[in-house]
């Protein structure tokens, strides 16, 4: 694992915390209505079925009721019959005339009523009921027994009826029904009915005297007929909606059987208030028998009649129940169905739910789900289509928004390790904390990559460019050559070098300080650009030496007139605070030949600008085949010279030096010459020296001649008759600036046992100006040790006379240049007699050489020159040819 990234979060990690699924959460949900409605759906079809067997239960036990009910007539009936038999039997009358009183045979008719109780006994289960009637139809009792068992077999009827009531009141029923209403008025039927048997049994119990005591049954048969006449009121105040019931009403009040019976009873209670009970307990007669048959018979129709009238209420009522249970049952069945289609309806919806659930919502979620495994996963070309609810398709957004800014920071952060800190991208500010960071590090890493770039670019600026003029340098200019003359060699095209290098631009540094000299470089290298044409390339070399290449040119023409006018422009006065300076410039040309390498270019240009300096100042010279003859020349020259100083092909010739008062002899001056070997003659030093000069062979030479002077002084010395006088000794630039200048001089001195005061050392004004302080330090210990110091050439340099106080100079050589003209020129002239007067102040005592002619020495006489040296006097002789005697008489006075 990468050690740079974090542990992986356990708790956001989805492998390790598995959640529920959408779709399992939205199923549990759906599952609890589903359960609900099962579960209701369960509970209404259960009651509903409940509803439906109780109705069943109902009917059977209205069926019953009735059945009870008419079983109860019939006990009656068998009971009055049964009762008459036995009293017929008692009474010992004929049956013909039993049969003429009742119109029929009571045997026949006990018989017809023990049938019709049978038959209704076998529709009902009612062991209890049977065996009260089984007791009943004893043979041997008297009629008071059978009437009291025949009342049994009725209250067990009676207590049966009540039982079924009872059931039915309790069986299940809807509460809203017509059942609760219709069962009430079943019960008053069955109590109507109830009473108009209590009333028969009573009614007759009280004329025969067959149960109790006669008040006591009539005031049962008064109760009976209080509770018949209210249970009808009741019935027909409240069952005027049971079809049937009505009419069955009407029936019950009006018929003929009812109103006699009624009469009957009336007429009883009546008598009985009036005349008191009837005795029958004496024993029955004919005659009483006949008096109350005759009622009896016409009392017993009736009451049977007014009995089977209320049978219609039963019916009705009954058959209300019945029509109120199927009422309930179809109302149930009616529920159940309503519950299947309400559960099935409600099963739909809930499956429609979950179908659009799954639809608009699972569906977008797993998308989302996707999308943010995808994003997770680092696929950043997650995308989710935004439907779905507004929560899921707000997430959605977020999702694609954090993934669009995520893929633009990856390619901000791609442009970013690419190094590519221009790309557009990275301006798109990408929102959030990431998008701040992002850009925060942006900002930070351009800044600093454009500071690096900048730093980058100064330092190779700085490593390229010079800091005072701001020019390229010299690699960075042979770097710019090589790329032109690549350029140029295809295109075929020509370019110029031109090698520019001021002339004794070290007056400048000493007269007007470094400061001056550094304003003056600046000035000049603008003068130079301005000269130049664009895409010119200018640079500064080193010191006071630039470098144009020009390309193309179109030759040496071109090139030539460049350098005309760089020469011009930087001769032009230069404005300092201590005063305006010129300087002039010398301009070395090499032009490619396809040939020369950059380095090689540049090495023409300067050899062109050394030999424009040899000619002089503000010189412009084109380096061509001539002057890489010479070069070669030189390189050959070199190296013979360097084989003549070894070999010692180098000879002196001395100079007389003549004083000027006394015209002896005052010095001589030692002057090389090379006798080289397959060369006519003595080379003169002018075709050496200089080349002497641009290498330390100079100070080889120079130590040669010092060496070979001590040697040709000591020799002279040897010679006692000799007057021998000092002897004058060259000394280059170059050797004086070498760190043992002091004991080159010394040591052959002291080697050849040579005083010091036989030695004068010339040092040209030239050679001064390197380092003024250097040299002074060394030339003053020469003098310290009685060597003389001569200042050659004086007056062709920019020594100022001021700086001379400072020189440790002994001898000044004014240059044969001024001893010439101050024949001709008042003001050169003059020159030359501040410089022999200056000299003189300091100290100093004033040679003048190249004396050519007699006026010449008579003039530097005239002006102060102490001694004079020129062909005039002698030219540089052998040292054999030296006579220390001479004099000459004309230079005296
Ligand atoms: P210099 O030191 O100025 O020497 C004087 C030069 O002027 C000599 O030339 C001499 O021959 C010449 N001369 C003398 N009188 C006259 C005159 O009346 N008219 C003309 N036209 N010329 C005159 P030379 O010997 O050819 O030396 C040339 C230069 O070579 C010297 O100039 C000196 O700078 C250098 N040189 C000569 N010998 C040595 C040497 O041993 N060591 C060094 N370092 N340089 C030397
Ligand atoms: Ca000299
Ligand atoms: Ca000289």
């Amino acid at each position: 694992m990468d050690p740079l990234l974090p542990p992986p979060d356990r708790h956001l990690d989805p492998r390790r915390r598995q959640g529920l699924r959408i779709g399992l959460v939205l199923l549990l949900v759906a599952s609890i209505p589903v359960a609900g409605i099962g579960g209701l759906t369960y509970h209404g079809v259960r009651t509903a079925r409940s509803e439906v067997q109780g109705a069943g239960r109902v009917e059977e036990l209205a069926l019953e009721a009735v059945r009870l009910t008419n079983l109860d007539g019939a006990v009656s009936d068998e009971l009055v019959w049964s009762a008459i038999d036995q009293v017929s039997d008692s009474i010992d009358a004929p049956e013909t005339m039993i049969e003429a009183f009742l119109g029929s045979d009571p045997t026949d008719e006990v018989a017809a009523a023990t049938d019709r109780t049978d038959q209704l006994l076998a529709e009902l289960n009612a062991p209890s009921i049977e065996s009260a009637i089984r007791a009943a139809r004893v043979d041997g009792l008297d009629r008071r027994q059978v009437v009291s068992r025949y009342v049994e077999v009725t209250t067990t009827v009676h207590l049966a009826l009540r039982t079924v009531m009872i059931e039915l009141a309790a069986a299940p029923h809807r509460a809203n029904g017509e059942f609760p209403t219709a069962l009430q008025l079943l019960r008053l039927a069955v109590e109507a009915r109830a009473a108009v048997s209590d009333e028969f049994n009573a009614y007759f119990a009280t004329i025969f005297d067959l149960r109790d005591a006669p008040p006591v049954e009539l005031a049962r048969l008064v109760h009976a007929r209080a509770v018949f006449d209210e249970r009808i009121a009741s019935l027909r105040a409240y069952g005027s909606g049971i079809p049937g019931l009505v009419s069955a009403l009407d029936d019950v009040e009006t018929s003929a059987g009812t109103a006699t019976f009624s009469g009957a009873i009336d007429d009883l209670i009546a008598t009985s208030l009036h005349d008191g009970l009837p005795d029958v307990s004496a024993t029955l007669t004919i005659d009483m028998l006949s008096d109350h048959l005759d009622t009896f018979t016409t009392t017993y129709r009736a009451a049977a009649e007014s009995s089977d009238a209320t049978i219609g209420l039963l019916d009705a009522t009954a058959g209300a129940v019945l029509d109120a249970a199927s009422e309930d049952k179809a109302a149930a069945d009616g529920d159940i169905d309503v519950w299947y289609v309400l559960a099935v309806a409600l099963a739909l919806a809930t499956a429609a739910s979950v179908l659009l659930a799954s639809r608009y919502i699972i569906r977008p979620l797993k998308e989302l789900r996707r999308a943010a495994v995808d994003l997770r996963s680092g696929e950043l070309e997650a995308t989710c289509t935004l439907a779905g609810p507004t929560e899921v398709r707000t997430a959605a957004l977020a999702i694609h928004d954090a993934a669009s800014h995520v893929q633009l920071v990856t390619r901000q952060v791609g442009a970013l390790a690419a190094g590519d800190l221009d790309a557009d991208v990275l301006d798109e500010p990408a929102p959030g904390g990431l998008g701040v960071a992002v850009q925060y590090a942006v900002t930070t890493l351009r800044s600093a990559l454009a500071q690096q770039e900048d730093f980058r670019r100064r330092l190779a600026h700085e490593a390229s460019h010079d800091g005072l003029t701001n020019l390229p340098n010299r690699s960075a200019s042979l770097a710019q050559l090589t790329r032109s003359l690549a350029r140029t060699s295809r295109a075929g095209a020509q370019v110029a070098v031109l090698f520019v290098d001021l002339d004794q631009f070290n007056i400048v540094n000493d007269h007007h300080g470094h400061q001056s000299g550094d304003a003056v470089l600046a000035t000049i290298a603008r003068r130079i650009v301005t000269m130049v044409r664009e895409g010119d390339h200018v640079g500064r070399l080193g010191g006071d030496e630039f470098v144009v290449v020009a390309e193309p040119v179109t030759g040496i023409d071109e090139a030539f007139a460049l350098a005309e006018r760089i020469v011009a422009a930087i001769g032009e006065p230069i404005e300092l605070p201590s005063g305006a300076v010129t300087i002039s410039a010398s301009v070395g040309i090499a032009v490619a030949d396809g040939l020369l390498t950059a380095d090689e270019l540049i090495r023409d240009a300067d050899l062109a600008v050394y030999r424009a300096k040899a000619a002089g100042r503000g010189g412009i010279e084109v380096c061509n085949e001539d002057l890489h003859a010479q070069v070669a020349e030189t390189a050959d020259l070199t190296i013979a010279l360097r084989n003549a100083i070894d070999h010692d092909e180098l000879v002196l010739h001395f100079q007389p030096i003549i004083d000027v008062p006394t015209g002896r002899l005052h010095a001589l001056e030692a002057l090389v010459r090379w006798r080289r070997p397959g060369f006519p003659g003595l080379v003169p030093p002018d075709l050496f020296i200089g080349l002497a000069e641009r290498s330390n062979l100079i100070v080889d030479l120079d130590r040669w001649v010092i060496a070979a002077v001590a040697r040709q002084i000591a020799e002279w010395n040897d010679d006692v008759d000799l007057d021998v006088v000092p002897v004058a000794v060259n000394v280059s630039r170059r050797h004086l600036a070498h760190d043992h200048f002091v004991d080159h001089v010394l040591d052959p001195l002291a080697a050849n046992q040579v005083a010091w005061d036989s030695v004068i050392v010339e040092i040209t004004e030239s050679a001064l100006v390197d380092d003024l302080a250097s040299a002074a330090m060394k030339l003053q210990r020469l003098r310290d040790h009685g060597i003389l110091v001569s200042i050659d050439d004086f007056g062709t340099g920019y020594t100022s006379l001021a700086h001379l106080r400072s020189l440790p100079v002994d001898i000044l050589k004014i240059d044969r240049s001024f001893t010439a003209s101050a024949m001709s020129s008042g003001h050169d002239a003059s020159i030359v007699k501040l410089i022999i007067d200056t000299g003189h102040l300091l100290g100093a005592t004033i040679t003048s050489e190249g004396i050519e002619t007699e006026a010449e020495a008579d003039q530097l006489i005239a002006l102060g020159s102490d001694h004079l040296q020129g062909y005039y006097f002698c030219r540089p002789v052998p040292a054999d040819e030296i006579r220390f005697d001479q004099k000459r008489d004309r230079v005296v006075g």
